[in-house]
């Protein structure tokens, strides 16, 4: 039999300190090495159990495996996905998007500022632990900005994901106190507009 894999954490493609005054190493660093990682954990953790239930021939309650696998593995790509959806401000981050990606957003949303306004509202509006996000429905070939609460409920499979931003408490708390509005004002400033634009499907 193959040797079984594991999940692995994925590093920070930026320095620790490379996304200030957006968010502070501090923020970062506890972001990152505590939270990301606690569920690259918690799916190894779940990975495990699975795998020593099933040598030893016992019974899991199957229920909360899944429930507790979907949990941790949204939040481990979904912060996948926002990290490489940042990019420092020195490196051209933020500002309004060109090619491709800006014209989309210009036929749809009639402007940037008119995205900037409804993301920002998705963003802002999350009732308690979860994420603004730039999805793309390929049936209709229409970015749909949706929220995902936690890391895994309201998911829509079919959607492709163009660009996330975490809004749990853990994602500004240490920069911001209950100030999650001015987080999202300020995360514009490192979103990585090439990098979303190559998840567009068209
Ligand atoms: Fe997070």
């Amino acid at each position: 039999m193959a040797e079984k894999k594991f999940y692995a954490l994925m590093p920070l493609p930026y320095d620790y300190d490379a996304l200030a005054p957006a968010m502070s190493k501090e923020l970062l660093t506890l972001h990152h090495d505590k939270h990301h990682a606690g569920y690259v954990k918690g799916l190894n953790a779940l990975l495990e159990k699975l795998d020593k239930a099933r040598k030893e021939g016992t019974d899991l309650d199957m229920k909360a495996v899944a429930k507790e696998y979907s949990f941790h593995f949204g939040g481990n790509l979904l912060h996948e996905r926002f990290w490489t959806n940042m990019a420092p401000p020195s490196k051209g981050a933020g500002g309004k998007p060109g090619g491709k990606i800006g014209t989309v957003i210009d036929d749809h949303f009639g402007s940037f500022d008119r995205f900037k306004k409804e993301f920002s509202a998705v963003a802002n509006s999350v009732e308690g632990s979860g994420w603004a996000v730039l999805g793309f429905c390929r049936h209709t070939d229409r970015p749909i900005l949706f929220q995902i609460e936690k890391h895994n409920v309201n998911v829509n499979p079919a959607m492709g994901i163009l660009l996330v931003l975490d809004v749990w408490e853990h994602a500004y708390y240490v920069d911001y106190k209950n100030d999650r509005a001015k987080f999202v004002e300020n995360w514009w400033n490192v979103v990585n507009w090439p990098e979303v634009e190559k998840r567009l499907p068209i």
